[in-house]
């Protein structure tokens, strides 16, 4: 993205992404790190290698390919041991990776077990997998009434070995929506001990972020860690915000100041119009856009950056490579300065939560969205 303004950057810090994972390690248990999408947007490999210096030994995956390129990575530098597993969905064409790279499916559904299970027939070797429920979500995975059948198709197939068995909680950052937690709880529970039973030595997971800082109750063996290993609190504006006091995002992600000039009292400024002075005014223009994966959205919301240590309101329509805010009260600003969209230093910090609301989505979001930037480790 965005070769032409390669002023653009998105700086990760990864001593951050340690810290947090050191204060969730100790309000839970075994942690997998969740680096999916390219850790976040935070890369990949880069936060896997950083994390494995803090004893971090899981990691779970979005794709295939997510995780091929983890094990040749770890295989390349002599890290092993580390098990990798595969969150997202996969296709029968996957299943070679798999095998050559030690990953462990979550498989969710009859048919995957038995493409699994013929495979790992053909080929005579053992492949472990992580056993993935339905509790509440309805996406993907088994439910609780198909348990009894699952127990039988496994005893059939001895080659598909479960390590692990996991359900996602649906309302788990809602303080207001804790019954739902509970329900998709005791159904795990019971799922759980009914594996147990079976003879299946799995180990159980359910808790996402906002489950290992706001429920112990559900922290079985493992715990599943996201977005706050990034530093963003599940629980920003709501009652239960202090439960993820510490949490240091790690993303800053800033860009040049292209010019400064004034607009005069009455003056338009940008796409259609739709922002005019009210009285006479300097504005920066910055070098962020939509290109840039600065939403279009962010136009009109009261979104800031922050230059010079102070907030700068953003004006009229954000562009493909340009958007313009208003600092009339900057005198400093100038042409080549620093505008920072998220993160930097002091009071007035851009907080992933603030942009993320500015922008009308999720913190999970802006860090995708922002880190297919080109990334500098800090
Ligand atoms: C993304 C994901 C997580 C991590 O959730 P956070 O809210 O980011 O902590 C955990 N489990 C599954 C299955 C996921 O897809």
């Amino acid at each position: 993205m965005s070769i032409s303004y390669n002023m653009f950057e998105v700086r990760i810090r990864l001593a951050a992404i340690r810290a947090n994972y050191r204060l969730l390690a100790s309000r839970g248990s075994r942690l997998l790190a969740v680096i999916k999408a390219d850790a976040y947007g935070h890369g990949l490999s880069e936060v896997a290698l950083a994390l494995s210096k803090d004893g971090c030994d899981s990691f779970a995956v979005g794709t295939v390919q997510e995780g091929a390129t983890l094990r040749e990575k770890m295989d390349a530098i002599g890290i092993t041991g580390r098990v990798i597993s595969l969150l997202g969905p996969m296709v029968p064409d996957d299943h070679a990776l798999l095998w050559s790279h030690q990953i462990i499916p979550f498989v969710g559904s009859f048919r995957q077990l038995e493409e699994l299970a013929r495979q790992a027939a053909k080929i005579g070797k053992v492949l472990p997998v992580s056993l993935k429920f339905d509790t509440g979500m309805a996406r993907l995975g088994f439910t609780l009434e198909d348990v009894p059948r699952l127990c039988d198709r496994l005893r059939e197939a001895p080659l598909v070995r479960p390590v692990m068995a996991s359900s996602h909680l649906a309302t788990a950052d809602e303080p207001e929506a804790q019954d739902f937690v509970h329900i998709q709880g005791e159904r795990f529970a019971t799922i759980v001990d009914t594996l147990h039973d079976a003879g299946h030595q799995v180990e159980a997971n359910i808790a996402n972020s906002a489950g290992i800082l706001g429920h112990p109750a559900l922290h079985h063996q493992s715990q599943r860690a996201g977005i706050a290993l990034y530093g963003a609190n599940p629980y920003a504006g709501t009652a239960w915000e202090h439960l993820g006091k510490g949490l240091s995002p790690a993303m800053e992600v800033r860009t040049r100041i292209a010019a400064v000039h004034a607009l005069p009292k009455g003056r338009c400024i940008s796409y259609g119009c739709t922002y005019t002075a009210e009285r006479d005014m300097r504005v920066a223009i910055v070098a962020a856009g939509y290109a840039d994966g600065y939403s279009r959205g962010l136009t009109g919301s009261g979104a800031q950056m922050l230059i010079a240590g102070r907030r700068a309101p953003l004006v009229g329509r954000v562009c493909m490579q340009l958007c313009a805010v208003d600092v009339t009260d900057i005198p400093d600003a100038r042409a080549g300065d620093w505008a920072v969209l998220l993160g930097g230093e002091g009071t007035f910090a851009i907080r992933p939560e603030e942009l993320a609301n500015w922008w009308g989505t999720i913190t999970y979001e802006v860090f995708c969205l922002l880190g297919l930037n080109r990334r500098i480790y800090v």
